[in-house]
């Protein structure tokens, strides 16, 4: 009998033994194709030789020294790396060890940056329905999926949620796409007004919505709107790139498809690519001298982080993303990818859209094509279809649509950037 407490207890999973290039081998001989690298965490694959090289040789060195007392040469190199490539005015780095982290820092961090600047009333957070930010209790509260947060719902923070942009279902027939992410846009100046605008912290968004809708990304124009508005009120505006950032949508970060630059950045899974577990929170210097001039301190931390191994990994990660050429080979690889699926499934009946950027692509499942209507629930037409792949031989993350009436089951695929054209 196993001692460990699996996710999911009711079907005890099976154990991997090793992972080869875009492969992950159990203990009976069957490979897998890792077809989400996880959940878009493998973006180099398995056994990359530089990044476990890497680590064993900053293990060797210097596996641990507290932050509050040291830095560290690699935490130091890897915040350059990621300054040197971010987008607009982001400038410094504070490393986390995961993607909830992250997101539970930026939220501290927007929160302090407000009253160190003399605006104590600003508390509220709004984010979109259908986001997912992690799974600790503020990330949950941020986050809207109702199936996630629903047991918890008593013990989480009041959050603002308006609607996500989703052309896919929210779109009008006789607007265009342009003004349809005006319209959405609009949800969140109407929020603010509502909760008065001295009194909105942040508002928080994936810039390609990935767990709880499917790669879903937003319309050209939406988040230039969205930062609008956030200026116009002094709203920070945080963008979770957890998943969808680090090269996965074909830039190093996601945002920069869309035009705009955050107050605050979170990333982590591809950051470490599944060798370390490592996030990271990139705010802009406003932000930071904010601190800087007031308290001198951010009231937040954890034992890990900014690892000197985790933060070595993430740089021979960012490193290999930058120097082999991977992100031109993401939206090759994404025209690839895409093209297969439209020839195999673009008239399936129950397949109602394909969409996605770069190497994070999505399918959503429908009973009816034609109004697009879901799934009942009780089908569990998203478990089923990951047993079966998983039986063939297939990673996939499909997910359950808690529609909230409108939004459907769905699976996501993100492969390993490594993946060659017979894969
Ligand atoms: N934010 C987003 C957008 C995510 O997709 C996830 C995880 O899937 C998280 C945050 C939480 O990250 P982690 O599971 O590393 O805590």
């Amino acid at each position: 009998m196993s001692h460990v407490f699996p996710r999911q207890i009711a079907a005890p999973p099976v154990k991997a033994v090793s992972g080869e290039g875009c492969y992950l081998i159990d203990d009976s001989g069957k490979w897998y194709f890792d077809g989400s690298g996880g959940a878009a965490v493998s973006c180099l694959g398995h056994g990359d030789a530089a990044v476990i090289k890497a680590i064993q040789d900053q293990a060797g060195q210097l596996a641990f020294a507290h932050t509050g007392f040291f830095t560290s040469e690699p935490a130091e190199k890897l915040a350059d790396l990621l300054i040197a490539q971010a987008p607009g005015d982001l400038d410094r780095v504070y490393f986390v060890s995961g993607g909830s982290e992250a997101v539970e820092a930026a939220l501290k961090l927007a929160r302090q940056y407000h009253l160190e600047r003399g605006a104590p009333d600003r508390r509220h957070i709004i984010a979109r329905r259908q986001s997912y930010h992690g799974n600790t209790l503020g990330a949950l509260a941020t986050g809207g999926n109702a199936w996630r947060r629903a047991q918890f719902a008593p013990i989480l923070i009041d959050v603002s949620h308006i609607a996500p942009c989703y052309e896919y279902v929210e779109k009008d027939a006789d607007e265009t796409a342009f003004d349809y992410g005006q319209r959405a846009a609009q949800e969140l100046e109407d929020e603010i007004l509502r909760l008065g605008p001295d009194t909105v912290m942040a508002f928080v968004a994936e810039p390609v919505v990935g767990a709880t809708m499917g790669a879903v990304p937003a319309v050209e124009g939406y988040f230039k709107r969205i930062r609008e508005i956030c200026d116009t009120y002094g709203v920070l505006l945080i963008l979770d790139e957890v998943m969808c950032g680090m090269g996965r949508t074909g830039h190093l970060f996601a945002c920069e498809a869309d035009g705009v630059t955050p107050d605050i950045l979170c990333i982590a899974k591809g950051l470490g690519a599944g060798y370390q577990p490592i996030g990271a929170m990139l705010c802009t210097d406003a932000i930071y001298q904010a601190l800087a001039a007031g308290s001198g301190f951010f009231q937040h931390g954890h034992t890990y982080i900014g690892h000197p191994v985790a933060c070595a990994a993430g740089v021979a990660v960012v490193d290999a993303i930058l120097s082999r050429g991977l992100l031109p080979r993401v939206n090759e690889m994404s025209q690839k990818l895409r093209g297969a699926l439209h020839d195999a499934f673009g008239q399936h009946p129950n397949i109602g859209d394909i969409r996605g950027r770069g190497l994070f692509l999505g399918m959503e499942f429908v009973a009816d094509r034609a109004d697009k209507t879901p799934f009942a629930p009780g089908l569990n037409i998203a478990g089923r279809f990951k047993a079966a792949a998983f039986e063939a031989g297939l990673i996939c993350y499909p997910m359950r649509g808690t529609r909230d009436g409108q939004y459907g089951d769905h699976v996501l695929l993100a492969p390993p950037f490594i993946m060659s054209d017979d894969q």
